[in-house]
């Protein structure tokens, strides 16, 4: 076996390293002292760019696999020799899944497997963190939902992780793997995808702002999110695997709001006024919506003692700023 560099004699394998979460995760993890390794598909042309936002691209060791190939995660697996294992890799868009349902249910739920199975083949001792997503929830059963909160998911997106978070919860409980799954409630940043609907309301303030666009078409306003930032909830998912017993925990922020009250904060935010701006596109409504969703972390605050640092506004106010910044520079001669 590698000798162990890290200060903390802690080392961490990521999939999804190239994603939002997994670029925090990264920062997060090299700031406490790990050696961070990523598993890296390089589909996109320019896959570190969030790495490189938060510095972290050079200190990360980045290795080639996927997680619906086997063979290269047991390769990851034996080059970076992991204490702890981040299962971060998904197709995440929501709205993609109906579109690419294979697809989804291959990377966000049967990869689970091969995951998992590549720690019960080489190394029990691995912690392991499953990316699961408040999207089990689906069409709630109650009100504010919690870890006891039966699951009703209302796309391909949300089954598939209903079968991650099971799984994850069967490996913990049959083959006494240290295996927690995080369902997390939604949560964003300037490093956000930009078909979510937040980063899409944040570059379309930025580019109306700058005079670069006119409009901003959107599908259902009245839909209402938990929102969190990206940046807080990375540290519930280490804080997960710091436990002696494994566990599944929700991670939210205890508060909702729509999509319109969202328009309404980042235009204000630039000094502009969403109603001139925003319009409603029924092309852009989703084949089965999930009206609200509303978590309760407070297993997480009791046993891990996480509750989250940033207010929607504050998140709001970045997300602006960073595209604002972003885009003036792009358009600068
Ligand atoms: P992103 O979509 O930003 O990142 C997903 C990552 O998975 C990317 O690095 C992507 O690489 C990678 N990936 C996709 N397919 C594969 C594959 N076959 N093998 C290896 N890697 C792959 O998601 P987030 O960072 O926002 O989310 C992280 C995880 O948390 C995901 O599992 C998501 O479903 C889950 N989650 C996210 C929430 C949120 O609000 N952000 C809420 C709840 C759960 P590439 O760029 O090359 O495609
Ligand atoms: P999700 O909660 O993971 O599906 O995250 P999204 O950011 O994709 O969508 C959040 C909510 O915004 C959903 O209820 C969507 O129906 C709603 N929404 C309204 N207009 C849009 C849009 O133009 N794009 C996206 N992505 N979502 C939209």
């Amino acid at each position: 076996m590698e000798k162990n560099k890290s200060p903390a004699g802690k080392r961490a394998l990521i999939t999804g390293v190239t994603g939002q979460d997994g670029a925090y995760l990264a920062r997060l993890l090299l700031d406490k002292g790990y050696r961070v390794f990523g598993l890296v598909a390089r589909r996109g042309s320019d896959a570190l760019w969030r790495l490189r936002e938060l510095r972290a691209d050079a200190d990360v060791t980045l290795l080639a696999g996927d997680v619906t190939d086997v063979s290269s995660l047991l390769r990851a697996i034996e080059q970076s020799q992991p204490t702890e294992l981040y299962n971060l890799a998904a197709q995440s868009f929501v709205d993609k899944s109906w579109d690419l349902p294979s697809v989804t249910v291959q990377v966000s739920g049967m990869a689970v497997t091969n995951v998992l199975e590549a720690i019960r083949c080489t190394d029990r001792k691995i912690r392991f963190y499953q990316a699961t997503s408040s999207e089990i929830f689906g069409r709630v059963r109650s009100p504010v939902q919690d870890e006891s909160t039966p699951f009703h998911p209302r796309s391909p997106y949300g089954v598939a992780k209903v079968f991650a978070h099971w799984l994850t919860v069967n490996y913990r409980e049959s083959h006494g793997l240290h295996a927690s799954s995080g369902i997390l409630f939604n949560h964003e940043s300037p490093l956000r995808g930009p078909e979510f609907v937040t980063r899409k309301i944040s570059s379309s303030v930025a580019r109306i702002k700058l005079g670069l666009q006119d409009k901003l078409k959107l599908g259902n306003l009245d839909a209402k999110r938990d929102w969190g930032f990206a940046g807080d909830y990375v540290e519930a998912m280490w804080r997960m695997l710091q436990q002696d017993v494994a566990d599944d925990y929700v991670i939210a922020t205890g508060q909702n709001a729509s999509v319109r009250d969202f328009c309404r904060i980042a235009f204000s935010r630039a000094g502009l006024d969403y109603e001139k701006y925003v319009e409603v596109d029924s092309a852009l409504f989703r084949r089965a919506e999930i009206d609200a969703v509303l978590g309760s972390a407070a297993k997480a605050k009791a046993r891990l003692g996480w509750s989250p640092k940033t207010s929607l506004e504050e998140l709001v106010a970045m997300m602006v700023d960073a595209d604002l910044a972003r885009i003036g520079r792009q358009s600068s001669p």
